[in-house]
């Protein structure tokens, strides 16, 4: 991260939320929160390089785990399929099913008489759509509003609803420096409200915003292309704890392939 000069937020001092109809105090805290600013897709290159360090892991590349391997209460692999259409088993003592929230866990785990996994689900029908923008500064061209914290600069700026309790809970967006010299823009709706992927249409939504902090920053910048949307239908938990009995051994599920949540109210690396 520090080779790339990627932006360091202090999350205590730098950001300036708006929430609940007014602007939150920034207040130094003891032994601050500091995080690094930066895409996924570079959070993901950054993590396989540092992975690739390590003379005993190795990368299947282009292949798809097609179905687990295992005889009794046992998983002791998996069959992959590669690009170009061959099958592998791979053998393991313990496998490790990271496979999110589109995985096929469930009916893979089928084979081991596990005919169904109970879960709960909410639907909210969240949706991001993100938009970069050309940027020659780690801070946002704004003032802090809080009257107070003027001297700190600004490097993430939310704009939360006036009402953020469900189910009023509606239009925001957040607003920060990434890597590459690079603004990226996230504008949120809920209930199959997404915000459009052009520029003109980005700024219209951001104007329905609680505060017009969002769209004046916006207004005042170049997007470096449309912008990418993403939903987020559901927030699933599957009780695999519930199964304790029957699920088979030397098989672990991690991440998504157990819960994804909204990511505005959970933050899944985090969990
Ligand atoms: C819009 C949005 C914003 C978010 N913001 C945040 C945030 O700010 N902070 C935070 O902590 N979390 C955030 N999250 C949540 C976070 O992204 C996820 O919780 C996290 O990525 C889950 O990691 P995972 O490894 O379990 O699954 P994933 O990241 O989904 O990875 C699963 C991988 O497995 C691969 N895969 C699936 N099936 C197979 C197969 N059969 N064979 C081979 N490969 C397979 C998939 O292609 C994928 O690459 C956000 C999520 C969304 C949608």
């Amino acid at each position: 991260m520090k080779e790339h000069n990627i932006p360091l937020l202090n999350t205590s001092t730098q950001t300036q939320v708006f929430i609940g109809g007014q602007w939150q105090a920034r207040r130094d805290q003891p032994g601050p929160m500091n995080i690094y600013l930066a895409t996924r897709g570079f959070v993901e290159a950054a993590t396989r390089k540092c992975m690739a360090k390590y003379t005993n892991v190795q990368f299947q590349e282009q292949t798809t785990v097609i179905n687990l391997v295992g005889s009794g209460d046992r998983v002791t692999g998996v069959l992959t399929r590669t690009k170009a259409g061959s099958e592998v088993e791979l053998s393991a003592d313990l496998l490790v099913d990271c496979s999110g929230k589109g995985g096929n866990t469930c009916s893979w785990l089928k084979q081991f008489g596990v005919e169904a996994v109970p879960e709960w689900s909410v639907q909210h029908g969240i949706s991001y759509t993100t938009m970069l923008f050309k940027r020659d500064n780690d801070d946002i061209p704004i003032e802090s509003q809080d009257g107070r914290s003027v001297a700190h600069r600004t490097r993430v700026l939310a704009v939360y609803p006036d009402d953020a309790t469900p189910p009023k809970y509606s239009r925001h967006g957040l607003f920060w420096p990434v890597e590459h010299d690079q603004y990226q823009c996230s504008l949120i709706g809920v209930g199959k409200d997404p915000a459009p992927t052009d520029y003109e249409g980005f700024v219209r939504f951001s104007e329905t915003l609680a505060h017009p902090a969002m769209a004046n920053l916006l207004k005042g910048l170049k997007p470096i292309g449309p912008g990418t949307m993403y939903m987020v239908p559901t927030s699933r938990f599957r009780l695999f704890h519930k199964l304790d009995d029957v699920l088979p051994n030397s098989f672990l599920c991690l991440g998504d392939s157990v819960m994804n949540v909204d990511p505005v109210f959970g933050q899944g690396k985090i969990r």
